[in-house]
């Protein structure tokens, strides 16, 4: 849950989530669309999907039990080097260093490494840095102690040198340069996109069909929407998407709203439409929500702002 999400945030999912599911087995047995349903809000919906794939293949293949062994907790959906690593060192006390942003961050200064993290020759730099300075006898708080090290002390723009345990050992503070290292990661462009939504409201309920657009939030209800790099483009696509769901005329009425919307790089602009569907929709492709269980379904952030904008409306 952490992955990209601030601890504030994670929180109240995180006791929730072990609420529903306490043990492993209780996740394991759970249908996916239940795990969503508890994931929505908190984004990265494929972390959701793969917790709960490997909660399913340790149930069956390994006893319940996390797998201790490196090669088989990576043979599990979602478990990187890293999360090995920090399962591994914290759960069974192996002897793996784990480097994140943070570690990345205290370890250059330490040895004075340039670069930055996105390339490979630094990574590589640092995580032999700090397989050298590890604690063989306590590698998992050893690890916390380096994350915690750098999220509270060795900050990125001002680091508290003065209070740093470690000081003395640390080339970045005597050169009296600890802020040139690592050096920023170039950021990735942010793209912007159009989004064509339709809001098709019957008897108090509202359409919803699986999936966003281009292969996003698959498995998440989402109203029937379309990218476009234009608005027409959007409007064009929404319409041939509706072609094949609904029966019949569709009627499109001016947009009701305009929502901007982030999905990781992509800065959208969302342009939801109020369309009538006369002859009826395909009842393969969509589920009726009323707005008062949309909130409690596994619907997609998305979903949630337009609900929250419109539901008193229709
Ligand atoms: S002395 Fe300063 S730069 Fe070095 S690890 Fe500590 S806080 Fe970071």
């Amino acid at each position: 849950m952490l992955q990209q999400t601030q601890v504030a945030t994670v929180i109240p999912f995180y006791r929730r989530f072990l609420r529903a599911f306490p043990t492993l087995q209780a996740l394991a047995d759970a249908p996916l669309e239940r795990v969503l349903e508890l994931w929505s809000g908190l984004g990265y919906y494929r972390r959701a999907r793969n917790l709960h794939a490997a909660a399913r293949l340790v149930a069956r293949d390994f006893g319940g039990r996390f797998p201790a062994d490196y090669l088989k907790a990576r043979s599990l959906p979602g478990i990187g080097d890293y999360s090995a690593r920090a399962i591994l060192s914290n759960a069974y006390q192996q002897p793996f260093a784990v480097m994140d942003g943070n570690v990345a961050r205290v370890v250059s200064r330490l040895k004075a490494i340039h670069g930055n993290i996105n390339q490979p020759k630094f990574r590589a730099a640092v995580q032999q840095e700090l397989g050298q300075i590890l604690s063989r006898r306590r590698p998992g708080e050893f690890n916390q102690a380096m994350m915690e090290l750098g999220q509270t002390v060795c900050l990125p723009r001002a680091p508290r040198c003065p209070e740093c345990p470690c000081q003395k050992w640390c080339e970045g503070f005597r050169r009296k340069t600890p802020e040139a290292f690592p050096a920023p990661r170039p950021r990735r462009a942010t793209e912007f996109h159009f989004l064509a939504t339709a809001l098709i409201p019957h008897g108090g309920k509202v359409a919803l069909v699986r999936g966003l657009d281009g292969g996003l939030l698959t498995d998440l209800w989402n109203f029937p929407a379309a990218f476009g790099s234009t608005r027409p483009e959007a409007l064009h696509r929404l319409q041939e998407k509706l072609s094949e769901l609904i029966r019949g005329p569709v009627v499109f009425g001016a947009p009701v709203a305009e929502i901007p919307h982030t999905i990781t790089h992509r800065s959208i602009r969302v342009e939801v439409y109020h369309v009538e569907a006369r002859g009826g929709l395909s009842r393969k492709s969509v589920r009726w929500f009323s707005f008062q269980k949309l909130h409690r379904s596994a619907v997609s952030q998305l979903a949630r702002k337009i609900s929250a904008q419109l539901g008193g409306k229709f």
